[in-house]
C-alpha cells in the first residue's frame, strides 16, 4: 500500500525569517505525523534555515526546482549536490509554473528527473493540462505525453523512486479544484500508463499526488478516491493550521 504523501508548495513566498516562524509552525502542526509522508518545498533561500527548523521531525524538506548540470558556468542556477548539501531530498520538477513562464519543457523536465534520481533525491514530477487542453477533450493525451517524457530511459527500479503530482493547471490557485470524480479519472489513467511503460508493481508502487486549490474542505474526498495518493499543496501551504487540515483531513 502506498503512503499518502502531502507535500506543500510555498512558491515565491517567505523571507528567511518568514519561513523559519512558518516551518516552526507546520513543526508544532504534524512535526510527530508518522503515517502520512509531509514535505515542505521552500525558496532556495530558506531551505539551510528550514532544514534547522526541521531537523530530528518528520517533515522532509523539498526544493521547488533545480539544474541539471553538475556544476560551472550556469548562473542563477542550483544543482541537485547544491540541495542534498542543504538537506533536501524531494525537487519538484516540471511545476506547470516553471512550464508556462519559463518555457521548461518536457525534455528539460526528463534531463532534471535523471539528475534528481541520479543524486539520491527524489523528484515529484508534476503533469496537467491546461483549461484549453480539457476543453479540446485532449487531457488524457497532454498528460499521457508529459508522464512519457518525464519518465524517458528511467528504469522501473529509479521510477519507484519518483512521485507524480497531477496538477491541472486550470486548478491551481483559482479556487477551482477538480472534483473527486475528475482527479481519480487522470490518476487512473496515469496508473495504467505506468503499468504500460513498466509493470503493475512499478504502478502501484509510485504516489501520484493530486495539486490545484486543495484545501482542508476537499482533501478528505479527494483522498478516499483509491488512485489519489497525497497532495500537492500551494495556498493552503502558507498556514500551518490549514496545511494541518490537509495532512490530517477530518
Ligand atoms: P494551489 O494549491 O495554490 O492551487 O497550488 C497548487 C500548486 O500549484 C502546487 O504545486
Amino acid at each position: 500500500p502506498r503512503k499518502t504523501f502531502i507535500a506543500g508548495n510555498w512558491k515565491m513566498n517567505k523571507t528567511v525569517d518568514e519561513s523559519v516562524v512558518l516551518a516552526k509552525d507546520v513543526v508544532a502542526q504534524v512535526g510527530d505525523v508518522s503515517d502520512v509522508e509531509v514535505a515542505i518545498c521552500v525558496p532556495y533561500t530558506s531551505l539551510t534555515e528550514v532544514a534547522r527548523v526541521i531537523d530530528g521531525t518528520s517533515v522532509k524538506l523539498g526544493a521547488q526546482d533545480v539544474y541539471w548540470e553538475e556544476s560551472g558556468a550556469f548562473t542563477g542556477k542550483v544543482s541537485c549536490e547544491m540541495l542534498r548539501s542543504a538537506g533536501v531530498e524531494y525537487v519538484i520538477v516540471g511545476h506547470s509554473e516553471q512550464r508556462s513562464y519559463f518555457g521548461e519543457t518536457d525534455e528539460a523536465v526528463n534531463k532534471k528527473v535523471h539528475a534528481v534520481i541520479g543524486a539520491g533525491l527524489h523528484p515529484i514530477v508534476c503533469v496537467g493540462e491546461t483549461l484549453q487542453e480539457r476543453e479540446d477533450a485532449v487531457t488524457d493525451a497532454v498528460v499521457a505525453r508529459q508522464v512519457k517524457a518525464a519518465y524517458d530511459n528511467v528504469s522501473a527500479a529509479d521510477a519507484k523512486k519518483t512521485t507524480i503530482a497531477y496538477e491541472p493547471v486550470w486548478a491551481i490557485g483559482t479556487g477551482k479544484t477538480a472534483t473527486p470524480e475528475m482527479a481519480q479519472e487522470v490518476h487512473g489513467t496515469i496508473r495504467s500508463l505506468l503499468a504500460d511503460m513498466y509493470d503493475q508493481d512499478t504502478a502501484d508502487s509510485i504516489v501520484i499526488q493530486y495539486g490545484g486549490s486543495m484545501k482542508p474542505a476537499n482533501a478528505k474526498g479527494l483522498l478516499e478516491k483509491p488512485d489519489i495518493d497525497g497532495g500537492l499543496i500551494g495556498g493552503a501551504a502558507l498556514n500551518a493550521d490549514t496545511f494541518r487540515g490537509v495532512v490530517l483531513p477530518e
